[in-house]
Order: C-alpha cells, then structure tokens, then sequence
C-alpha cells in the first residue's frame, strides 16, 4: 500500500513536472535575439513601410518571411501555403457626381457638382428626378416611409446646432446612414451645417474622401447613395436664401419637422473609378490534442501592414506599429510549435494585412475564419507592444492611451467572456505585469479585435501605448525595448496555455 502511495505521488509528481518541464520548454523558445532579428528586417527601409502601392513590394516580401517563417518553425498551414488571399477594391470618385434639383415642369434650379459620396458603392449610380423629403437632424423618422424617395437631413444634432458647433461627428452620421437605410430610400443626402460659412468641414471631408479608398470586395451587396451637399441646395428646395438656417432653427425648438416640398425633385449622380488589389492574411495553426477541443480554438493577431512611404520619399518602419506585435506572436508560435504536448484546444496564429487601410484583412479573416466564429474562444490582438514610457514622449501625456512604464500594460476586454479579464489578472500578477484596463469602450473598435467582437467572439487587446513616433516616421527598432516585448510575448503563451486547456467555456452574447 505504502509502496503504491509512494509510487503514485511519484507519478504525479512527474505529471506536474512533465508538465511545467513542457510550459517551459516552450517559455524558452521566447528569445529576444529571434524578435531583433525579425523585426530588424521587417522594419528595415528595404520593406518601404509594409503598404500597398509602393515601389518595392515591402507588404508581400514580409508576408513571404512571415509564412517562411511558419512553416520553418512547424506551424500547420491554415490556408495554402499559409497565404490567405484577401481581395481588396480601391475606389476615387470619377469627378462626374452631381446633385441637380429640379420643378415638376423640368426647369433645373440648381445644379452642384460640389458633392461628397460617401457610400461604398463601386459602379456608377444615378437617380432621376426622385421625390424629396426633408427631415431635421434624422431623428424620430420611425412612422415615416421613404421608399422611391430622396431623403434629405441635416449635419450634426440640434444641441450642436443651437451652439453653433459644425464639427464632424463621424459615429453619428454613421448611426443616422444606417438607420435611414434600414427605410430604404433611394438616395440619402447629408446638407453641411449653415453656421459653417467658409466650408472648412465640407473641403477636409472632401480632401478625405477624393483620395483613393479601400474596401473589401462584397458583390452583390445592395447600398444606397450617401451624399453629402452644401448648405445652398437646401436654400433652394426650402425656396430661397437663410431658409435652411430658419428651419433648423425651428426643428432645434420642436416646431419643425418634416417638409415634403410639392413641385421638387432631386436628380443625382456617383461614379468611382475602381481597380482591384491582392493582398494576404497569413495562418498558421497548432493543432490541439484533445479530439473534441481540437476543433474550437484560440486565435492570436497581429497586422503586419504599416502606413508605406511619405510624399518626402522618408519610409515608416512601423517598427512599434506594428512590427511589435506581429514579431511577438511570431515567438508564441514558435512557443506553442516547440510543446512536445499540445494544449487541447487548437492555436491559430493570424498575421493580418491592411489594417491601416481599415482593419480589412481581419474583416475578410471574420467573413472567412478557417474556425467558425462560435469555436474560436477567445481572439487575442496585439498592436503596438513594443515601447517602454520615456521622457520625450510626454506629448502623448494627454491621451487615454499614453505609453506604459515597464511592468504597466493596456489590456482590453469585451464582456463575452467575463472570466476572462481575472485569468489575465492572475497570469499578469505571476510575471509581475500591471495590466491597466482603464482604456474606455471605444477603444474596442481601435484595431482588427473589433471583426472579432463584433462576432460575438471574447477578444483581448494587449498594447503598450501611443508615443511619440506613433504614425511618425521615428517609429524605428532602435527605439523598442525587447524585453518588455519579452514580457507580453510570456504572457501570450501563458495565456495560450491556460485557456487552451480550460474545461468548459462560458460565452455569453453581447449587444456590439
Ligand atoms: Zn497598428
């Protein structure tokens, strides 16, 4: 009997060390040599600031080292090759667009091609000679019917407008597109506010909006003009000059609302120019050991993609944003590959493309995930983790998201998963790590966790903070500290670990 006791407290004595021996076989492979090395190359002027468009192919030349890299250190494929081809359509408007009101005889009153299309839409679209509605702010529109009409709304809301204030409040004009939608119209128009008399928002909007955008190619896909017009045109529908001001006025004191002007109709026009594009997610996985688990999975992000080369010629290395993170989970990965025991859920391993173009490669990654969104547990993201706080990066000192000193870090949760954010807790304490969770919810839609989150997916952000090189082209690898990358890169495998061979997992679904 005592023989046995002895035997199995043996036995468990090696399971525990089988198993710490194998967490820290895989600790060890963490190396900061590794991560100088790489990020020294993918941060290097030869990569011309890992972007679309530049002279030398820098965005593709690291996604081949990174997939190299993959299959080198033994990382499954996730897609051939480890390349997911992400297809991309870049879109200018052509110049043509116009807004043209007319009277029901035909006579043209006014006719402006200063207009903004704000929609996503590739091929050209034209409206003629639609009814027209004009609704305040958009507010309150639930009784309404827009169908085979132009609806017409204001910039802004009436608080601001009774302040005189004509900022550009981008969520809301996003909320009040999305809402007027949802009623079908057949063209939105957003008239600037009238208090804004050089038009100084109308001409950055414009300058923004004449520039080349990108977006991921969804065919078929239905989408309402959006238009965005000056202040004069709806003079001209209300029936002369300061009218549009009179009325805004009266619809900020509630004794105006909808006017449907009789004998107006509104004829308009947008066009793009568009060409398509290639670009790449790369995957790569670590297949779990439990036969069941195996099939749910943990995903660690980073994008690869950088802002490319100024008008100067001067390259942005992105040596922080985000050669940090996509060079750290470069090591969890060679971590995880190196595990003689495999955890039992599955790790998967996403450098994602253009993130700087719009999160657009985690986007395609969440429309295509190689594990559905409902079996992926948790999405670890981590962008900008490689700077430590210094004195000259005091100008930062106003923002939330000011850089950490060396045990702090911005770590960000949503509440899918509520347990979550007390492992990171427990795991950040044991590698003495502060994890500071002040960051407000905005910042859940700040980088690609957000195309995860808004699957329902538990995301977690980790980040070392805005500098003073942030999108400047001083962000270079002289100024990273490897060992606080170090840190996060331990803390991702601890993570990793944990998670991947917690029993059952609790998700619950959030309104995102
Ligand atoms: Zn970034």
């Amino acid at each position: 009997m005592i023989f046995r006791k002895i035997m199995t407290s043996i036995f468990v004595m090696f399971m525990c060390f089988g198993s710490a021996f194998s967490q820290e076989s895989g600790l060890v492979a963490i190396d900061i040599a590794d991560m100088k090395k790489n990020l020294r190359f993918l941060a290097s002027d030869e990569l011309q600031g890992r972007s679309l468009g530049t002279e030398v192919d820098g965005l593709n030349i690291a996604a081949d080292y990174l997939a190299k890299n993959a299959s080198l250190i033994g990382l499954k494929p996730g897609a051939p090759g480890y390349f997911q081809q992400v297809e991309l359509v870049a879109v200018k408007p052509d110049s043509q667009d116009f807004v043209e009101l007319k009277e029901a005889s035909g006579k043209s009153l006014f006719h402006s091609v200063s207009v903004i299309d704000l929609s996503g839409m590739v091929e050209t679209h034209q409206q003629t000679d639609v009814p027209v509605l004009m609704a305040g702010f958009g507010e309150n529109l639930s009784d309404l019917d827009l169908k085979e009409k132009v609806i017409v709304v204001a910039q802004g809301n009436a608080e601001d407008f009774v302040k005189s204030s004509f900022r550009w409040n981008n969520r809301l004009e996003r909320a009040k597109i999305d809402s007027l939608s949802a009623k079908n119209p057949k063209a939105i128009l957003i008239v600037m506010n009238p208090n804004d008399k050089d038009e100084k928002v109308f001409k950055q909007i414009s300058a923004w909006f004449n520039r080349e955008r990108y977006s991921l190619v969804h065919t078929g896909k239905e989408e309402i003009p959006v238009l965005i017009v000056l202040p004069e045109m709806a003079d001209e529908l209300l029936g002369g000059k300061g009218k549009y001001k009179n009325y805004l006025a009266k619809v900020a004191r509630n004794s105006a609302s909808v006017i449907e002007p009789e004998n107006r109709t509104l004829t308009l026009r947008t066009g793009k120019v568009s060409r398509l594009l290639e670009t790449k997610n790369i995957i790569g996985v670590v297949e779990g050991s439990d036969p069941v688990l195996k099939d749910e999975c943990v995903v660690f992000m980073a994008h690869y993609d950088h802002l490319g080369v100024n008008d100067e010629g001067e390259v942005y290395n992105g040596a922080d944003d985000n050669g940090s993170g996509t060079v750290a989970i470069m090591e969890v990965a060679e971590a995880f590959a190196s595990l003689k025991e495999k955890p039992k859920r599955s790790i998967v391993f996403l450098w994602v493309t253009g993130e700087e173009l719009g999160m657009l490669g985690s986007g395609f990654y969440s429309e295509h995930p190689i594990f559905p969104m409902e079996k992926t547990v948790v999405c670890f993201n981590l962008d900008m983790v490689g700077r430590v706080y210094e004195e000259r990066d005091t100008v930062w000192n106003r923002s939330l998201k000011k850089v950490k000193d060396f045990d702090g870090l911005f770590t960000l949760s949503n509440d899918a998963w509520p347990g979550l954010e007390e492992i990171n807790r427990q795991i950040c304490k044991e590698l003495n790590l502060v994890p500071d969770t002040t960051l407000p919810p905005a910042f859940l839609r700040s980088s690609d966790h957000y195309n995860f989150l808004k699957n329902g997916v538990p995301v977690m952000n980790y980040a070392t903070g805005y500098h003073a090189d942030y999108h400047k082209v001083g962000d270079e690898v002289e100024k990273i500290n490897f060992e606080k990358m170090k840190r996060v890169a331990e803390l991702c495998f601890r993570m990793g670990i944990e998670i991947a061979n917690l029993g059952k997992m609790e998700r619950k679904p959030v309104d995102q």
